[in-house]
């Protein structure tokens, strides 16, 4: 299965793949529809509004291009299919062909149709009209909204295909070919979702994606939903004149910390128990002073003499949270996949532990 064919057929597939949705390697080789036609886009700073109709109008001819480009590619990949001619081609191809033909000229017509009557056919000027004024055009709306997008204080975050800018009245989501915006004192949004992952691949930190629903109190604009890091999700309800509702299943950790502690938390739970002997009363827990002790330092990863870790002989001084939070404290912050695996010293006599060994009281 070497044949040029094959080879063309799994590289074009890979090109086309990562020209739709660019990974961060097409992004710094320049490999985009916006880097491509920066010239005739214009400046996104400049003019938010005008560089995303085009923007859109763009990529939407590009992509439908894709196909057509692969069927030009085989005509060299595969000559023995004499696909140059397509009246002589194999029956699937011609017909392959004319898909790859009318897709383009389909995606030409809608965008000739948006951009008549200067773009107040694209879907981003229609709902920007949804909020203009009696007698005042879109434009007059699209003008604020590049005057905002200007100001340095927006909130902005996501990835290219699906980029979150919160600026002081709009709330927008820039996807691949579209632009959602809704006014904020209209929108109404509400935490849907919320998933862990456990490491993200640049930081090496677990993170939790908030996924929100921006919901208009207008019917006419479409609810859209907006994805972010929960770590960013202090600074985008500053940017929100509103507060953010919540699903009631949903919670929200925000830091770090808190993640690692309900991972050190549900690890603890799974360990032996430890018994009080009889007689001992609990005291509270000497870091928050709100809770009754909870947790007692036993050697349970290995026998006795084995091993770096020792046996502790206090007695039960702290609670879960805070003996959570002592050995998150411990840990190199820039390592978090290294956290769950460490030992620590015990907060009082400095006896080695791990997670292993932490037994809540029962
Ligand atoms: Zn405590
Ligand atoms: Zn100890
Ligand atoms: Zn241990």
């Amino acid at each position: 299965m070497d044949s040029p064919e094959v080879t063309f057929t799994l590289a074009y597939l890979v090109f086309a793949v990562c020209f739709v949705f660019t990974p961060n390697e097409f992004h710094s080789a320049g490999l985009t529809v916006q880097n491509l036609l920066s010239g005739w886009l214009g400046s996104e700073d400049a003019a938010f509004v005008s560089y995303h109709l085009r923007r859109t109008a763009a990529t939407l001819l590009c992509h439908s291009l894709l196909p057509l480009g692969y069927y030009v590619g085989m005509c060299f990949a595969a000559s023995d299919k004499r696909l140059h001619w397509p009246a002589q081609a194999p029956e699937a191809w011609r017909l392959f062909l004319l898909l790859a033909v009318l897709l383009p000229c389909a995606a030409g017509a809608l965008v000739y149709h948006w951009a008549r009557d200067r773009w107040a056919r694209h879907p981003l000027a229609r709902t920007l009209a949804l909020y203009a004024l009696p007698r005042s055009g879109w434009a007059a709306v699209a003008a604020s909204v590049d005057t905002e997008f200007r100001r340095i204080d927006k909130f902005a975050t996501g990835a290219p295909g699906a980029r979150v800018i919160v600026t002081d009245t709009w709330v927008m989501k820039v996807a691949t070919y579209r632009v959602h915006v809704a006014r904020q004192q209209e929108a109404q949004l509400t935490v849907t979702e919320s998933r862990q992952h456990e490491l993200s691949p640049d930081s090496n930190l677990p993170v939790q994606l908030l996924t929100l629903r921006v919901a208009s109190a207008s019917p006419a604009v479409r609810p859209f939903d907006i994805r972010l890091n929960s770590a960013e999700y202090g600074e985008l309800c500053e940017k929100l004149q509103a507060p953010v509702r919540r699903a009631a299943h949903v919670v929200i950790r925000q830091s770090l910390s808190d993640l690692f502690l309900e991972t050190f938390a549900s690890l603890v739970e799974g360990n032996q128990a430890y018994a009080v002997p009889s007689g001992q009363e609990l005291e509270a827990c000497i870091g928050c002073m709100q809770t009754r002790a909870g947790v007692k330092l036993v050697k349970s990863c290995q026998d006795a003499a084995a091993g770096e870790c020792q046996q502790c002989y206090c007695r039960p001084m702290w609670c879960l949270t805070c003996m959570g939070k002592w050995f998150a404290s411990r840990q190199d912050p820039q390592r978090p996949d290294t956290w769950l695996a460490s030992r620590v010293p015990c907060p009082t006599c400095r006896a080695r532990f791990c997670i292993l060994d932490v037994c809540c009281i029962r």
